[in-house]
């Protein structure tokens, strides 16, 4: 069987950096409006209480300790020459004096080993001298904002709580475009209520958006989070392994190659992680995707 092609982030950052590329998580000191009442209380239904942020280091140590910390875990496993994006993780990293954000940046910036940096916010997020400041820390080195869109329609988003609309995330994408930096536009596969014909209608619109990356995720069902008593009720399932990947398949045909896909799918904290169980096994979920699915190029 044909495998169907993408255009994997590995390779392009390996053809971008001249070497391969790991991201460190790094947490900062900030929350999320949509936690602390501005825009909504409890957070995304699927959110934990770190913030999506369970693989970063503590936020009290500074940002270069956190780089050196996840430098020394993967130093046995990594090619000498390995090069780090560092990972503004957890919560929304734009929620914050511009000044402290910059400062962050420029603290990683100046790590040996640091390529570029890449931030998690949300599209309501980024007023306009904080876009000026990313587009002026995009000239020292390379500058990523990564959103946490999961789907265009607004009917899954408010029953997600979400709190902002996806013509938010369209303004947002094009004002960034316009000032030279990438965005990579995280997506969710499997979330209530959401046929298969409405994921995909994200994936087009998310490729029309000028995005310049895509992570795709399934839902997963984590412990504390408000989609967890919606499971236990009985009022949410998730996708098997088959079913999700039938979709991925669908959405890679859909993007065009120059649209980098970052994540097939996530990596949930296994602490805390109570579904899809078929997502634990990661080696086999790797076979299973090198099985099927093929890096462009490669
Ligand atoms: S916007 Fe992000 S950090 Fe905030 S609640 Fe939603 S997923 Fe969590």
């Amino acid at each position: 069987m044909t495998k169907t092609e993408y255009s994997d982030a590995g390779t392009y950052f390996r053809n971008r950096f001249g070497s391969k590329v790991y991201k460190a998580a790094i947490s900062l000191d900030v929350t999320c409006p949509n936690r602390d009442g501005t825009k909504g209380t409890g957070g995304c239904i699927f959110c934990s209480l770190g913030g999506s942020g369970e693989f970063s280091s503590p936020k009290n140590k500074s940002v270069k300790d956190q780089i050196d910390s996840c430098i020394s875990a993967l130093a046995r496993k990594v090619p000498d020459n390995t090069r780090y994006i560092a990972y503004f993780q957890s919560f929304t990293n734009t929620y914050c004096e511009v000044s402290y954000l910059e400062e962050k940046i420029r603290q990683a910036f100046s790590h040996d080993l640091v390529c570029a940096v890449s931030i998690a916010t949300r599209p309501d997020c980024l007023p306009s001298g904080m876009i000026s400041m990313l587009s002026s820390m995009n000239r020292i080195k390379p500058v990523m904002v990564e959103f946490g869109l999961q789907t265009i329609h607004e009917e899954t988003a408010d029953l997600i709580n979400r709190c902002y609309k996806t013509s938010e995330y369209d303004e947002a994408v094009s004002a960034l475009r316009s000032e030279g930096i990438e965005v990579i536009t995280h997506l969710i596969f499997g979330l209530p209520g959401e046929t298969e014909e409405m994921m995909l209608e994200s994936v087009s619109h998310v490729a029309r958006s000028g995005t310049s990356g895509i992570k795709f995720t399934c839902l997963y069902i984590l412990k504390g989070t408000e989609l967890e008593k919606m499971w236990r009720d009985g009022k949410v399932s998730v996708l098997t392994r088959d079913s999700y990947f039938d979709i991925v398949e669908k959405a890679l045909k859909i993007l065009p190659p120059d649209i980098i896909v970052h994540r097939l799918t996530g990596d949930g904290p296994k602490s805390i992680l109570l579904e899809p169980s078929w997502t634990k096994d990661k080696r086999s979920v790797v076979n299973y995707i090198n099985g099927r699915f093929k890096k462009r190029g490669t």
